[in-house]
Protein backbone atom coordinates (compact mmCIF):
# COMPACT_ATOMS: atom_id res chain seq x y z
CA UNK A 1 0.00 0.00 0.00
CA UNK A 2 1.84 3.54 -1.15
CA UNK A 3 2.09 6.86 1.12
CA UNK A 4 -0.49 7.53 -1.25
CA UNK A 5 -3.47 5.81 -0.17
CA UNK A 6 -2.61 7.34 3.10
CA UNK A 7 -4.69 10.95 4.28
CA UNK A 8 -2.40 12.92 5.74
CA UNK A 9 -2.96 14.18 9.48
CA UNK A 10 -4.43 17.69 9.06
CA UNK A 11 -5.64 20.45 11.62
CA UNK A 12 -9.35 19.25 10.95
CA UNK A 13 -8.39 16.18 11.90
CA UNK A 14 -6.72 17.17 15.30
CA UNK A 15 -9.67 18.89 16.36
CA UNK A 16 -11.60 16.18 15.86
CA UNK A 17 -9.34 14.35 17.75
CA UNK A 18 -8.81 16.91 20.40
CA UNK A 19 -12.86 16.44 21.19
CA UNK A 20 -12.82 12.51 21.86
CA UNK A 21 -9.77 13.18 23.56
CA UNK A 22 -8.12 15.71 26.26
CA UNK A 23 -5.65 18.10 24.67
CA UNK A 24 -3.21 17.40 26.83
CA UNK A 25 -3.11 13.56 25.65
CA UNK A 26 -2.56 14.72 22.01
CA UNK A 27 0.97 15.18 20.27
CA UNK A 28 2.20 17.02 17.63
CA UNK A 29 5.04 18.94 18.03
CA UNK A 30 8.66 17.19 16.58
CA UNK A 31 10.03 16.81 19.76
CA UNK A 32 7.30 15.19 21.68
CA UNK A 33 7.42 12.79 18.31
CA UNK A 34 11.04 11.50 18.40
CA UNK A 35 10.79 8.59 21.20
CA UNK A 36 7.61 7.06 18.45
CA UNK A 37 9.67 6.94 15.62
CA UNK A 38 11.71 3.98 16.40
CA UNK A 39 11.27 0.77 18.33
CA UNK A 40 14.95 -1.13 20.08
CA UNK A 41 15.74 -2.46 16.54
CA UNK A 42 19.95 -1.48 15.92
CA UNK A 43 19.21 -0.30 12.00
CA UNK A 44 18.26 3.60 11.61
CA UNK A 45 16.73 2.66 7.93
CA UNK A 46 13.03 2.24 9.53
CA UNK A 47 13.13 5.19 11.33
CA UNK A 48 9.71 7.13 10.70
CA UNK A 49 8.27 10.04 12.54
CA UNK A 50 4.42 9.40 13.16
CA UNK A 51 2.22 12.68 12.48
CA UNK A 52 0.39 12.70 15.94
CA UNK A 53 0.69 10.43 19.06
CA UNK A 54 -2.19 9.84 21.26
CA UNK A 55 -2.37 8.70 25.14
CA UNK A 56 -6.13 7.21 25.34
CA UNK A 57 -7.53 6.77 29.22
CA UNK A 58 -10.37 3.85 28.48
CA UNK A 59 -11.30 1.33 25.50
CA UNK A 60 -14.13 3.94 24.70
CA UNK A 61 -11.70 6.36 23.48
CA UNK A 62 -9.64 4.07 21.53
CA UNK A 63 -12.48 2.99 19.98
CA UNK A 64 -13.60 6.98 18.84
CA UNK A 65 -10.14 6.93 17.89
CA UNK A 66 -10.15 3.96 15.59
CA UNK A 67 -13.37 4.91 13.87
CA UNK A 68 -11.90 8.32 13.16
CA UNK A 69 -8.73 7.26 11.32
CA UNK A 70 -10.94 4.64 9.25
CA UNK A 71 -13.05 7.56 8.58
CA UNK A 72 -10.10 9.67 7.01
CA UNK A 73 -7.75 6.50 6.09
CA UNK A 74 -5.04 8.00 8.63
CA UNK A 75 -3.30 4.52 9.50
CA UNK A 76 -2.87 3.93 13.44
CA UNK A 77 -0.09 2.49 14.73
CA UNK A 78 -0.49 0.49 18.42
CA UNK A 79 2.62 0.77 20.77
CA UNK A 80 3.72 -0.05 24.02
CA UNK A 81 6.92 0.34 25.50
CA UNK A 82 8.85 0.21 22.50
CA UNK A 83 11.29 -2.25 23.69
CA UNK A 84 10.26 -3.90 20.08
CA UNK A 85 13.22 -5.37 17.97
CA UNK A 86 11.89 -5.52 14.71
CA UNK A 87 10.43 -2.35 13.74
CA UNK A 88 6.41 -3.57 14.75
CA UNK A 89 5.52 -0.27 16.61
CA UNK A 90 7.31 1.88 14.14
CA UNK A 91 4.62 4.39 12.33
CA UNK A 92 6.33 3.59 8.54
CA UNK A 93 3.21 5.26 7.00
CA UNK A 94 3.61 7.84 9.31
CA UNK A 95 0.09 8.66 10.74
CA UNK A 96 -1.23 8.19 14.42
CA UNK A 97 0.60 6.09 17.08
CA UNK A 98 -1.66 4.89 19.83
CA UNK A 99 0.20 4.24 22.99
CA UNK A 100 -0.85 2.78 26.29
CA UNK A 101 0.68 5.07 28.81
CA UNK A 102 -2.18 6.33 30.28
CA UNK A 103 -3.39 2.60 30.45
CA UNK A 104 -1.32 1.20 33.19
CA UNK A 105 -4.31 -0.53 35.42
CA UNK A 106 -4.19 -3.75 37.34
CA UNK A 107 -7.60 -4.33 37.40
CA UNK A 108 -8.08 -7.62 39.61
CA UNK A 109 -5.78 -10.47 40.79
CA UNK A 110 -8.60 -12.96 41.19
CA UNK A 111 -7.04 -15.88 43.23
CA UNK A 112 -9.96 -17.99 42.91
CA UNK A 113 -9.25 -18.47 39.57
CA UNK A 114 -5.54 -17.82 39.86
CA UNK A 115 -5.98 -14.66 37.00
CA UNK A 116 -4.57 -11.15 36.58
CA UNK A 117 -7.02 -9.22 34.67
CA UNK A 118 -4.93 -5.74 33.40
CA UNK A 119 -4.97 -2.88 31.12
CA UNK A 120 -2.72 -3.55 28.14
CA UNK A 121 0.03 -0.78 28.89
CA UNK A 122 0.85 -2.45 32.47
CA UNK A 123 4.53 -3.18 32.01
CA UNK A 124 5.81 -6.73 33.07
CA UNK A 125 8.04 -5.33 36.09
CA UNK A 126 4.74 -3.76 37.68
CA UNK A 127 3.01 -7.14 37.15
CA UNK A 128 5.42 -8.79 38.39
CA UNK A 129 5.66 -6.85 41.72
CA UNK A 130 1.91 -6.87 42.23
CA UNK A 131 2.02 -10.80 42.05
CA UNK A 132 4.86 -10.88 44.08
CA UNK A 133 2.56 -9.34 46.99
CA UNK A 134 -0.16 -11.59 46.00
CA UNK A 135 2.05 -14.92 46.31
CA UNK A 136 1.52 -15.71 42.68
CA UNK A 137 3.32 -15.96 39.88
CA UNK A 138 3.55 -15.43 35.81
CA UNK A 139 5.95 -17.49 34.34
CA UNK A 140 7.00 -15.66 31.05
CA UNK A 141 9.99 -13.33 31.37
CA UNK A 142 11.76 -11.59 28.41
CA UNK A 143 14.50 -9.97 28.51
CA UNK A 144 13.12 -6.14 29.15
CA UNK A 145 10.90 -5.88 31.86
CA UNK A 146 9.50 -2.14 31.03
CA UNK A 147 7.41 -4.36 28.06
CA UNK A 148 4.00 -3.79 28.19
CA UNK A 149 1.16 -6.67 28.75
CA UNK A 150 -0.36 -5.59 25.32
CA UNK A 151 2.76 -5.73 23.66
CA UNK A 152 4.10 -9.04 25.03
CA UNK A 153 0.54 -10.49 23.60
CA UNK A 154 1.34 -8.85 20.05
CA UNK A 155 4.18 -10.08 19.50
CA UNK A 156 3.97 -13.55 21.68
CA UNK A 157 6.87 -13.03 23.43
CA UNK A 158 9.06 -15.95 25.02
CA UNK A 159 12.15 -15.20 27.10
CA UNK A 160 14.32 -17.85 28.90
CA UNK A 161 11.90 -19.46 30.94
CA UNK A 162 9.95 -20.91 27.86
CA UNK A 163 11.65 -23.92 27.89
CA UNK A 164 10.16 -25.05 31.33
CA UNK A 165 6.63 -22.77 31.13
CA UNK A 166 6.10 -22.04 27.38
CA UNK A 167 5.53 -19.08 25.89
CA UNK A 168 3.38 -15.87 26.41
CA UNK A 169 0.72 -17.93 24.42
CA UNK A 170 0.04 -20.39 27.11
CA UNK A 171 -0.98 -18.20 29.57
CA UNK A 172 -3.29 -15.81 27.90
CA UNK A 173 -6.80 -16.83 28.76
CA UNK A 174 -8.96 -13.83 27.52
CA UNK A 175 -8.86 -10.33 25.81
CA UNK A 176 -10.72 -7.13 25.09
CA UNK A 177 -10.06 -5.79 21.58
CA UNK A 178 -11.28 -2.90 19.63
CA UNK A 179 -11.44 -3.39 15.69
CA UNK A 180 -10.33 -1.72 13.24
CA UNK A 181 -13.75 -0.74 12.53
CA UNK A 182 -13.77 0.48 16.55
CA UNK A 183 -16.27 -2.38 17.59
CA UNK A 184 -15.35 -3.80 21.37
CA UNK A 185 -15.38 -7.52 21.28
CA UNK A 186 -14.52 -9.85 24.07
CA UNK A 187 -12.42 -13.07 23.69
CA UNK A 188 -11.66 -15.83 25.80
CA UNK A 189 -12.39 -15.72 29.70
CA UNK A 190 -11.27 -17.37 32.87
CA UNK A 191 -12.33 -20.33 31.86
CA UNK A 192 -9.51 -23.48 31.46
CA UNK A 193 -11.32 -25.81 28.82
CA UNK A 194 -12.82 -24.09 25.00
CA UNK A 195 -13.64 -26.23 22.17
CA UNK A 196 -15.66 -23.85 20.76
CA UNK A 197 -14.51 -23.32 16.87
CA UNK A 198 -11.96 -20.89 15.47
CA UNK A 199 -10.04 -19.11 18.50
CA UNK A 200 -9.73 -16.00 17.55
CA UNK A 201 -8.12 -15.26 20.50
CA UNK A 202 -5.18 -16.86 19.59
CA UNK A 203 -5.04 -15.15 16.46
CA UNK A 204 -4.92 -11.77 17.81
CA UNK A 205 -1.71 -13.59 20.03
CA UNK A 206 1.44 -12.48 17.69
CA UNK A 207 -0.81 -10.34 15.37
CA UNK A 208 1.51 -7.60 15.65
CA UNK A 209 -0.94 -5.08 16.09
CA UNK A 210 -2.19 -5.59 12.42
CA UNK A 211 -5.38 -7.18 13.33
CA UNK A 212 -6.79 -5.85 16.26
CA UNK A 213 -5.85 -3.63 19.74
CA UNK A 214 -5.32 -5.06 22.67
CA UNK A 215 -6.77 -3.04 25.24
CA UNK A 216 -7.03 -5.63 28.45
CA UNK A 217 -6.06 -8.92 29.23
CA UNK A 218 -6.88 -11.64 31.56
CA UNK A 219 -3.40 -14.22 32.36
CA UNK A 220 -2.83 -17.63 33.54
CA UNK A 221 -1.23 -17.47 36.91
CA UNK A 222 0.78 -20.15 38.90
CA UNK A 223 2.17 -20.68 42.02
CA UNK A 224 5.54 -19.13 42.88
CA UNK A 225 8.39 -21.81 43.03
CA UNK A 226 9.56 -22.10 46.59
CA UNK A 227 13.72 -22.95 45.95
CA UNK A 228 15.98 -21.36 42.59
CA UNK A 229 19.17 -22.32 42.17
CA UNK A 230 21.33 -21.35 38.90
CA UNK A 231 24.21 -23.28 38.00
CA UNK A 232 27.24 -21.96 35.38
CA UNK A 233 29.58 -24.64 33.88
CA UNK A 234 32.29 -23.27 31.93
CA UNK A 235 33.45 -25.89 28.64
CA UNK A 236 36.15 -25.75 26.48
CA UNK A 237 34.34 -25.31 23.58
CA UNK A 238 30.11 -24.47 22.54
CA UNK A 239 29.78 -28.40 21.24
CA UNK A 240 30.44 -29.43 24.51
CA UNK A 241 27.81 -26.97 26.02
CA UNK A 242 25.41 -27.41 23.69
CA UNK A 243 25.31 -31.43 23.83
CA UNK A 244 24.86 -31.70 27.48
CA UNK A 245 21.42 -30.13 27.15
CA UNK A 246 19.60 -33.32 25.15
CA UNK A 247 21.13 -35.77 28.00
CA UNK A 248 19.56 -32.66 30.80
CA UNK A 249 16.12 -33.35 29.00
CA UNK A 250 16.28 -36.93 28.51
CA UNK A 251 17.28 -37.36 32.90
CA UNK A 252 12.97 -36.14 32.88
CA UNK A 253 14.90 -32.82 34.53
CA UNK A 254 13.24 -29.67 33.02
CA UNK A 255 15.09 -27.11 33.81
CA UNK A 256 13.31 -23.24 34.34
CA UNK A 257 15.36 -21.80 32.00
CA UNK A 258 18.56 -22.94 29.70
CA UNK A 259 21.36 -20.17 28.08
CA UNK A 260 24.42 -20.81 26.54
CA UNK A 261 27.02 -18.16 25.82
CA UNK A 262 29.97 -17.92 24.46
CA UNK A 263 33.29 -16.24 26.23
CA UNK A 264 33.45 -13.04 24.26
CA UNK A 265 29.63 -11.57 25.26
CA UNK A 266 30.26 -12.46 28.97
CA UNK A 267 33.58 -10.57 29.06
CA UNK A 268 31.50 -7.72 27.33
CA UNK A 269 28.88 -7.76 29.75
CA UNK A 270 30.79 -7.68 33.03
CA UNK A 271 33.08 -5.07 31.43
CA UNK A 272 30.38 -3.35 30.71
CA UNK A 273 28.23 -3.59 33.85
CA UNK A 274 31.17 -3.87 36.16
CA UNK A 275 30.45 -7.72 37.45
CA UNK A 276 32.50 -10.41 37.75
CA UNK A 277 30.93 -13.89 36.54
CA UNK A 278 31.29 -16.67 38.72
CA UNK A 279 34.46 -17.99 36.45
CA UNK A 280 36.74 -16.91 34.27
CA UNK A 281 37.82 -20.17 32.56
CA UNK A 282 36.59 -21.69 29.28
CA UNK A 283 35.48 -20.72 26.08
CA UNK A 284 31.95 -21.44 26.01
CA UNK A 285 29.17 -21.52 29.22
CA UNK A 286 26.33 -23.11 30.18
CA UNK A 287 23.89 -21.23 32.51
CA UNK A 288 21.25 -23.54 33.86
CA UNK A 289 18.45 -22.25 36.46
CA UNK A 290 15.92 -25.21 38.12
CA UNK A 291 13.16 -24.07 40.19
CA UNK A 292 10.99 -26.47 42.22
CA UNK A 293 8.93 -26.97 45.61
CA UNK A 294 11.59 -27.16 47.90
CA UNK A 295 15.05 -26.33 48.81
CA UNK A 296 15.89 -30.15 48.91
CA UNK A 297 14.21 -30.48 45.63
CA UNK A 298 15.97 -28.27 43.72
CA UNK A 299 19.52 -29.25 45.16
CA UNK A 300 18.80 -32.91 43.90
CA UNK A 301 18.28 -31.53 40.50
CA UNK A 302 21.18 -28.71 40.91
CA UNK A 303 23.53 -32.29 41.68
CA UNK A 304 22.00 -34.67 38.72
CA UNK A 305 22.64 -31.80 36.07
CA UNK A 306 26.14 -30.92 37.55
CA UNK A 307 27.19 -34.92 37.07
CA UNK A 308 25.45 -34.71 33.54
CA UNK A 309 27.49 -31.61 33.22
CA UNK A 310 30.52 -33.21 34.31
CA UNK A 311 29.98 -36.12 31.66
CA UNK A 312 30.41 -33.88 29.13
CA UNK A 313 33.28 -32.44 29.85
CA UNK A 314 32.40 -29.06 31.86
CA UNK A 315 35.30 -28.10 33.53
CA UNK A 316 33.61 -27.48 36.60
CA UNK A 317 29.96 -26.37 37.97
CA UNK A 318 29.05 -23.36 40.20
CA UNK A 319 26.08 -23.47 42.09
CA UNK A 320 24.50 -20.38 42.74
CA UNK A 321 22.51 -20.61 45.69
CA UNK A 322 21.85 -17.49 47.26
CA UNK A 323 20.15 -14.56 45.57
CA UNK A 324 22.65 -12.16 45.56
CA UNK A 325 24.47 -14.81 43.39
CA UNK A 326 21.85 -15.52 41.13
CA UNK A 327 21.28 -11.71 41.05
CA UNK A 328 25.08 -11.37 39.70
CA UNK A 329 24.62 -13.78 37.18
CA UNK A 330 21.50 -13.32 35.71
CA UNK A 331 22.38 -9.22 35.86
CA UNK A 332 25.29 -10.19 33.33
CA UNK A 333 23.67 -11.92 31.28
CA UNK A 334 20.54 -9.93 30.95
CA UNK A 335 23.41 -6.80 29.89
CA UNK A 336 24.72 -8.69 27.52
CA UNK A 337 22.40 -7.24 24.54
CA UNK A 338 23.24 -3.31 26.16
CA UNK A 339 26.12 -3.92 26.10
CA UNK A 340 27.10 -5.10 22.87
CA UNK A 341 24.58 -3.05 20.65
CA UNK A 342 26.46 -0.08 19.64
CA UNK A 343 28.40 -2.19 17.42
CA UNK A 344 25.49 -4.83 16.61
CA UNK A 345 24.21 -3.94 12.79
CA UNK A 346 21.39 -6.91 13.27
CA UNK A 347 20.10 -9.45 15.17
CA UNK A 348 18.57 -12.21 14.49
CA UNK A 349 16.29 -14.72 16.17
CA UNK A 350 16.13 -18.05 14.31
CA UNK A 351 14.41 -20.75 16.24
CA UNK A 352 15.43 -24.37 14.71
CA UNK A 353 14.38 -27.65 16.79
CA UNK A 354 16.51 -28.14 20.34
CA UNK A 355 18.45 -31.08 18.61
CA UNK A 356 19.87 -29.41 15.67
CA UNK A 357 21.22 -26.25 17.68
CA UNK A 358 24.73 -27.75 17.73
CA UNK A 359 25.06 -28.40 14.34
CA UNK A 360 23.32 -25.44 13.48
CA UNK A 361 25.99 -23.29 15.60
CA UNK A 362 28.63 -24.74 13.63
CA UNK A 363 27.21 -23.90 10.92
CA UNK A 364 27.42 -20.34 11.96
CA UNK A 365 30.93 -19.97 12.90
CA UNK A 366 31.51 -21.70 9.47
CA UNK A 367 29.52 -18.81 8.13
CA UNK A 368 31.93 -15.88 10.15
CA UNK A 369 34.96 -18.14 8.80
CA UNK A 370 33.85 -17.53 5.17
CA UNK A 371 33.04 -13.93 5.38
CA UNK A 372 35.12 -12.85 8.05
CA UNK A 373 32.93 -10.83 9.91
CA UNK A 374 31.95 -11.91 13.95
CA UNK A 375 28.85 -13.37 14.49
CA UNK A 376 28.59 -13.62 18.39
CA UNK A 377 25.99 -15.90 18.97
CA UNK A 378 23.93 -17.17 22.40
CA UNK A 379 20.19 -18.30 23.41
CA UNK A 380 17.78 -20.22 24.77
CA UNK A 381 19.61 -23.70 24.58
CA UNK A 382 17.37 -25.67 25.21
CA UNK A 383 14.24 -24.31 23.07
CA UNK A 384 16.48 -23.95 20.50
CA UNK A 385 16.02 -20.27 20.02
CA UNK A 386 19.02 -18.81 18.98
CA UNK A 387 20.13 -14.95 19.52
CA UNK A 388 22.47 -14.39 16.34
CA UNK A 389 24.29 -10.84 16.24
CA UNK A 390 26.01 -9.32 12.76
CA UNK A 391 28.41 -7.20 14.14
CA UNK A 392 30.33 -3.92 12.83
CA UNK A 393 33.17 -4.55 15.05
CA UNK A 394 35.18 -7.40 17.02
CA UNK A 395 36.13 -7.11 21.13
CA UNK A 396 39.80 -8.72 21.17
CA UNK A 397 41.24 -8.41 24.13
CA UNK A 398 39.55 -5.90 25.75
CA UNK A 399 38.87 -3.39 22.95
CA UNK A 400 36.75 -2.76 20.13
CA UNK A 401 38.14 -3.27 16.43
CA UNK A 402 36.37 -2.52 13.04
CA UNK A 403 35.49 -5.14 10.93
CA UNK A 404 36.64 -4.78 7.52
CA UNK A 405 33.77 -3.80 4.77
CA UNK A 406 31.10 -5.10 7.56
CA UNK A 407 27.98 -3.14 6.24
CA UNK A 408 28.71 -4.49 2.33
CA UNK A 409 28.82 -7.88 4.03
CA UNK A 410 25.72 -7.89 5.79
CA UNK A 411 22.81 -9.00 2.91
CA UNK A 412 24.80 -11.66 2.24
CA UNK A 413 25.36 -12.80 5.74
CA UNK A 414 21.94 -12.87 6.85
CA UNK A 415 20.48 -14.63 3.85
CA UNK A 416 23.19 -17.37 4.34
CA UNK A 417 21.66 -17.80 7.95
CA UNK A 418 17.95 -17.69 6.66
CA UNK A 419 19.33 -20.23 4.66
CA UNK A 420 20.39 -22.22 7.38
CA UNK A 421 17.45 -21.46 9.36
CA UNK A 422 15.41 -23.28 6.80
CA UNK A 423 17.89 -26.11 6.48
CA UNK A 424 17.24 -26.94 9.91
CA UNK A 425 13.40 -27.10 9.45
CA UNK A 426 13.48 -23.69 11.95
CA UNK A 427 11.72 -20.33 11.86
CA UNK A 428 12.47 -16.97 11.21
CA UNK A 429 11.78 -15.65 14.59
CA UNK A 430 11.42 -17.60 17.63
CA UNK A 431 10.48 -14.57 19.97
CA UNK A 432 10.95 -11.00 18.59
CA UNK A 433 8.29 -10.73 15.95
CA UNK A 434 7.94 -9.87 11.80
CA UNK A 435 7.42 -6.44 12.04
CA UNK A 436 9.02 -4.53 9.43
CA UNK A 437 12.13 -6.05 8.70
CA UNK A 438 11.76 -9.85 8.67
CA UNK A 439 8.93 -10.07 6.03
CA UNK A 440 10.95 -10.99 3.19
CA UNK A 441 12.29 -13.48 5.09
CA UNK A 442 8.94 -14.90 6.29
CA UNK A 443 7.92 -15.50 2.76
CA UNK A 444 11.07 -17.30 2.25
CA UNK A 445 9.94 -19.89 5.19
CA UNK A 446 6.34 -20.15 4.93
CA UNK A 447 6.05 -19.67 0.83
CA UNK A 448 3.34 -18.71 -1.08
CA UNK A 449 0.20 -20.07 -0.30
CA UNK A 450 0.41 -19.13 3.44
CA UNK A 451 1.39 -15.83 2.98
CA UNK A 452 -1.47 -15.41 0.80
CA UNK A 453 -3.98 -16.92 3.40
CA UNK A 454 -2.61 -14.05 6.59
CA UNK A 455 -2.99 -11.33 3.68
CA UNK A 456 -6.74 -12.68 3.67
CA UNK A 457 -6.89 -13.01 7.55
CA UNK A 458 -5.70 -9.35 7.33
CA UNK A 459 -8.26 -7.85 4.93
CA UNK A 460 -10.96 -9.24 6.41
CA UNK A 461 -10.22 -7.75 9.78
CA UNK A 462 -8.62 -4.37 8.18
CA UNK A 463 -10.49 -4.20 4.93
CA UNK A 464 -9.01 -0.48 4.99
CA UNK A 465 -5.66 -1.19 5.92
CA UNK A 466 -5.43 1.37 8.48
CA UNK A 467 -3.87 -0.91 11.15
CA UNK A 468 -0.45 -1.14 11.54
CA UNK A 469 0.34 -1.48 7.79
CA UNK A 470 3.30 -2.52 6.26
CA UNK A 471 4.07 -4.99 9.29
CA UNK A 472 4.13 -8.72 8.71
CA UNK A 473 3.03 -9.01 5.53
CA UNK A 474 2.10 -6.10 2.41
CA UNK A 475 -1.35 -6.01 1.86
CA UNK A 476 -1.93 -4.59 -1.95
C1 LIG B 1 17.16 -5.90 26.06
C2 LIG B 1 15.99 -6.59 25.42
C3 LIG B 1 15.76 -7.92 25.71
C4 LIG B 1 14.66 -8.57 25.13
N1 LIG B 1 14.46 -9.88 25.44
C5 LIG B 1 13.39 -10.51 24.93
C6 LIG B 1 13.15 -11.89 25.25
O1 LIG B 1 13.89 -12.51 26.00
N2 LIG B 1 12.07 -12.48 24.69
C7 LIG B 1 11.21 -11.81 23.86
O2 LIG B 1 10.23 -12.40 23.40
N3 LIG B 1 11.43 -10.53 23.52
C8 LIG B 1 12.49 -9.87 24.03
N4 LIG B 1 12.71 -8.55 23.70
C9 LIG B 1 11.83 -7.88 22.73
C10 LIG B 1 10.66 -7.07 23.33
O3 LIG B 1 10.86 -6.76 24.69
C11 LIG B 1 9.36 -7.84 23.14
O4 LIG B 1 9.09 -7.96 21.75
C12 LIG B 1 8.13 -7.22 23.83
O5 LIG B 1 7.09 -8.14 23.72
C13 LIG B 1 7.69 -5.89 23.23
O6 LIG B 1 6.80 -5.25 24.13
P1 LIG B 1 6.54 -3.68 24.04
O7 LIG B 1 5.48 -3.31 25.02
O8 LIG B 1 7.79 -2.92 24.13
O9 LIG B 1 5.92 -3.58 22.57
P2 LIG B 1 6.29 -2.62 21.35
O10 LIG B 1 7.72 -2.77 20.98
O11 LIG B 1 5.82 -1.25 21.66
O12 LIG B 1 5.38 -3.24 20.22
C14 LIG B 1 5.64 -4.53 19.72
C15 LIG B 1 4.51 -4.93 18.76
O13 LIG B 1 3.31 -5.13 19.50
C16 LIG B 1 2.26 -4.30 19.00
N5 LIG B 1 1.47 -3.87 20.16
C17 LIG B 1 1.94 -3.31 21.31
N6 LIG B 1 0.92 -3.12 22.16
C18 LIG B 1 -0.19 -3.58 21.55
C19 LIG B 1 -1.56 -3.64 21.92
N7 LIG B 1 -2.00 -3.19 23.09
N8 LIG B 1 -2.45 -4.16 21.02
C20 LIG B 1 -2.04 -4.63 19.82
N9 LIG B 1 -0.75 -4.59 19.42
C21 LIG B 1 0.15 -4.06 20.28
C22 LIG B 1 2.98 -3.17 18.29
O14 LIG B 1 2.16 -2.58 17.29
C23 LIG B 1 4.17 -3.88 17.71
O15 LIG B 1 3.84 -4.53 16.52
C24 LIG B 1 13.80 -7.88 24.25
C25 LIG B 1 14.05 -6.53 23.96
C26 LIG B 1 15.12 -5.88 24.53
C27 LIG B 1 15.35 -4.43 24.22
Amino acid sequence: MSDKYYQKVNKAFIRELQRIIETKNVFTIHEDLIDYSHDEYVGKEIQTYPEIVVKPDTTEEITQIIKLCSAHTVPVTVRGSGTGLCGGCVPIHGGVVLTFENMQRIIEIDTNNLTATVEAGVMLMDLYEALQEAGLFFPPHPGDQTATIGGIIATNAGGARAVKYGVVRHFVKGMEVVLPDGEIIDLGGKFIKNSSGYSLMHLMVGSEGTLGIITRATLSLIPPPVAVYTLVAPYQNLDDAIQTVPDILKNKIFPMAVEFIEKEPILISENYIKKSWPCSEGEAHLMVIVDGSSDEEVMKLAESISEICLRHRAMNVFVADTPQKQENILDIRSHTYEAIKNYMLEDLDITVPRSEIANFVQDIHRIEETYGIWLPTYGHAADGNVHIHIMSHRWENGVWHEIQDCHEKVPAVREVLHELGRKYKGTVSGEHGIGVIKKEFLKSYLGPRQIELIRSIKKIFDPNNILNPGKIVDVQ
